[in-house]
């Protein structure tokens, strides 16, 4: 049976955000699924730009795993900051409100976030690519994903409050 392309897009996304919300990502290798169904297997039938697609699929895991801005999210962040030999001075309150600096660091922590699914996203098969954001994106395709994950992040922030 022909499978149409939006099932195969559903499937892949699906099992790609599955593993994100129960941290399986780092062994996306090793979880069985149907291979002929995942666009990452099968990165030839991608339709446009396949770059953006593994993109966008990153982005979409990143804001199942991480999808407040809560204490433990500025902790990760904290943790960045370090790695990078930077400050750790940021503040939840700060990043809520719209800090401008807070942001920068949120970015910072987000830039590397998505840089490392994609080095995870590289080991699930021979025909998986291995993608930077610093190769191969423009400046305002990144800002774009940034965007949305903060977005994202803050809205459901804000509904759980309720
Ligand atoms: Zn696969």
């Amino acid at each position: 049976m022909e499978v149409g392309y939006e099932e195969l897009l559903r499937y892949t996304k699906d099992h790609f955000i599955r593993l994100a919300r129960e941290n399986r990502f780092p062994e996306n290798d090793r979880i069985p699924h149907d291979r002929d169904r995942c666009l990452v297997c099968h990165p030839e039938a991608i339709k446009g730009n396949s770059s953006l697609f593994f993109l966008d699929l990153v982005v979409e895991c990143i804001s199942e795993r991480r999808s407040k801005i809560d204490e433990d999210l500025i902790q990760a962040i904290k943790e960045e900051l370090e790695m990078n030999g930077m400050d750790r001075g940021v503040e939840l309150e700060g990043l809520l409100e719209g800090d401008q600096k807070a942001f920068e660091a949120w970015r910072l922590w987000a830039w590397n976030a998505i840089n490392t699914a994609f080095e995870m996203l590289s080991i699930h098969g021979d025909s998986a690519p291995y993608l930077q954001l610093e190769d191969g994106f423009s400046e305002e395709e990144v800002d774009i994903r940034l965007r949305y994950l903060f977005n994202k992040q803050l809205s459901n922030t804000a509904a759980s409050k309720k």
